[in-house]
């Protein structure tokens, strides 16, 4: 079995708390030989602010680039507020995603059967789903220049960002999608503007060539992202992977995520392009959630969105496929039997801290 390396970055507020879950669960699984991973620790967004006076220090970042993945827990809080804008926590991330060219944003929505209720659509909609949207991370309309406000000299101001992309970026976030769906239910789902956007008539034309030329065996839709909006509310289960840019990424991953009912559940991956010689991608895993400084330090955390996360990194970077579906069963078992944090806590159920949440969960592995 191959050792793999990882670099664990818990970050500030709950990151700390959801990241020890992780930890006990790598030893379980070192000591029941399942996995061979080794891990080093490193500090990213205020931690790191206030050990090296920046979001990541160069130390770190190397670490991040010879690891195998990364696991990232959250950053953010009250206490840096008020720090220079390019030292806040949130530049720890955007320097990994940036220096680690992860340009694939991978966003599971899954809503398990016991927490179908916890969702503000109607228990049918949603019981089952199992969605994974595509978004294109490091181009489009957040990055496109020119992005300025100019004072027009007669009290008006005009404000510009621009939308742009290139066939490669559309090309390689296609690709992804299509790969994803090779190995779930086949169908993917593409999503942009054409009616109205340039940059909606290349992707379309864009992800159409590349369907046609090497992955004529998945099946492909096309979708305004006004209606892929609205079918998420109305129908989800229709969807299997939706593939999209920045923007509608952003949205439609936000929207998709509450469908499931609570940001404590729901983890996410980023991929970079494979290494020419290894063919291995670089990658970053983390809960969607933030550092959640109201419940920090108090042990009433969910640690699942993290633990998921870790899941997703067996599943993505390890191949080890099988193990991640069990790491996912028991979550699913667990939630079954009615452990619950605070977050997701419902009548009749049992209320456990993040410690035995992580617990139980390793029980059942
Ligand atoms: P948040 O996600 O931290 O919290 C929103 C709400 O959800 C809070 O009530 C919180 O208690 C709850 N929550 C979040 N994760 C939870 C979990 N695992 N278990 C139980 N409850 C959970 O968002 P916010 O309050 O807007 O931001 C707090 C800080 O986090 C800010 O500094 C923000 O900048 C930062 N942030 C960081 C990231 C990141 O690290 N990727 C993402 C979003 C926000």
């Amino acid at each position: 079995m191959a050792q793999q390396n990882l670099l664990l970055l818990p970050g500030d507020g709950i990151g700390t708390e959801i990241m020890a879950e992780v930890e006990k669960l790598i030893a379980h699984l070192n000591a029941k030989g399942l996995a061979d991973v080794a891990f080093d620790t490193g500090l990213v967004g205020g931690s790191a602010y206030d050990a090296h006076g920046v979001a990541i220090s160069e130390e770190d970042m190397q670490k991040a680039l010879s690891a195998d993945a990364v696991i990232f827990g959250a950053v953010g809080g009250p206490k840096w507020d008020n720090v220079p804008y390019e030292l806040r926590p949130e530049a720890g991330l955007l320097r990994l995603r940036k220096d680690l060219g992860l340009f694939a944003n991978l966003r599971p929505a899954i809503c398990y059967p016991a927490l179908a209720d916890g969702s503000s659509l109607k228990r049918e909609i949603v019981e089952g789903l199992d969605i994974l949207i595509v978004r294109e991370l490091t181009g489009g309309v957040y990055f496109g220049e020119p992005k300025e406000i100019h004072d027009l000299g007669n009290g008006q101001k005009r404000a510009i960002d621009t939308q742009v992309y290139e066939t490669y970026e559309i090309e390689r976030i296609a690709r992804v999608a299509f790969d994803m769906a090779r190995t779930r239910d086949n169908r993917v789902s593409s999503s942009e503007k054409r009616n109205v956007m340039k940059s909606g008539v290349l992707w379309h034309e864009v992800v159409s060539a590349l369907h046609e030329s090497e992955y004529a065996d998945v099946q492909l839709d096309h979708i305004l992202a006004d209606n892929c909006a609205m079918q998420l509310v109305r129908n989800p289960k229709q969807f299997d992977v939706i593939v999209t840019d920045n923007l509608f990424g952003d949205i439609l991953s936000d929207a998709a995520a509450m469908l499931t009912g609570s940001l404590g559940m729901l983890p996410s991956a980023s991929l970079g392009a494979p290494d020419a010689g290894t063919g291995k991608r670089k990658a970053l895993y983390e809960p969607v959630h933030g550092s959640a400084p109201d419940i920090a330090g108090q042990g009433m955390a969910n640690p699942i969105a993290m633990i998921a996360s870790f899941a997703m990194a067996l599943r993505y970077s390890f191949e080890m496929v099988e193990l991640a579906d069990k790491v996912e069963a028991a979550i699913a078992a667990v939630l079954d039997e009615g452990y619950r944090t605070g977050d997701i806590m419902q009548d009749g159920c049992k209320k456990v801290s993040t410690a035995e949440m992580g617990d139980a969960i390793i029980a059942k592995l």
